[in-house]
């Protein structure tokens, strides 16, 4: 049995906390996502330790009783909380090269594996197998030492999964120029270009269409007034 600290209780053998991520996407894109502005009213999902906790419990990283923890420790210790929120966006700001810039970029690559490293480095914990209510398997990390430390533990695993099963080259951002999200590529042809059908690829779609439907003589009259 690990010894866990009083804040940092073990997940429940059950784990009550939802698991919103469909099982195509990696924990460590959506991560970088957080930060995906134009989609997002108030710029950075992260805006403070609290929103990061709460993000972790949508993505079923930390059960409730843990983040009940996490807050209690964050309000004793709010100094300690904002070092840990900043690290958590230097860690997200390390992935967004990886997956945008590692393929042609190799200080990129090296970076973000030098910032994954220095994740894994730094906590302590036990590694275990969990089920969740639907009967499903997580793996889970239980740390033993500091707390806050070990929060980012499940998002850089994932990085480090997608690196050693070679999938970066299916790491994509989306082709709509005002969207920053990135996703993997799980089509047959490795051909998608949009983050999400239903909201980039129908913009996409609908500029398309209407490029076709415009005619060209006003084509030509706007040209004239610019
Ligand atoms: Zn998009």
């Amino acid at each position: 049995m690990p010894a866990s600290s009083p804040l940092t209780p073990r997940a429940p053998g059950r784990s009550r906390s939802s698991h919103k991520t469909a099982p195509r996407t990696r924990l460590w894109l959506e991560f970088i996502n957080t930060d995906a502005a134009p989609l997002i009213p108030r710029g950075d999902l992260l805006r403070d330790f609290n929103a990061l906790v709460r993000w972790l419990v949508d993505m079923g990283v930390v059960d409730q009783e843990r983040a009940s923890g996490l807050d209690r420790r964050a309000l004793l210790q709010p100094a300690a909380a904002t070092a840990t929120l900043v690290d958590a966006r230097r860690v997200r700001a390390a992935l967004r090269g990886l997956a945008e810039r590692s393929l042609v970029n190799v200080r990129v690559r090296d970076d973000a594996i030098a910032e994954i490293n220095r994740v894994l480095g730094r906590s302590t914990g036990t590694r275990r197998v969990e089920t969740r209510d639907d009967g499903s398997a997580v793996r889970v990390f239980v740390p033993t030492g500091d707390a806050f430390a070990g929060l980012m533990i499940p998002i850089v695993e994932s990085a480090a999964d997608s690196l050693v099963i070679n999938e970066l080259p299916r790491v994509r951002r989306c082709a709509d120029a005002r969207c920053t999200r990135v996703f993997l590529d799980t089509s047959r042809n490795g051909t998608r270009r949009w983050c999400d059908m239903g909201t980039c690829g129908n913009r996409a779609k609908a500029a398309r269409h209407r490029a076709r439907s415009r005619p060209a003589v006003v084509v030509g009259a706007d040209r004239e007034r610019l």
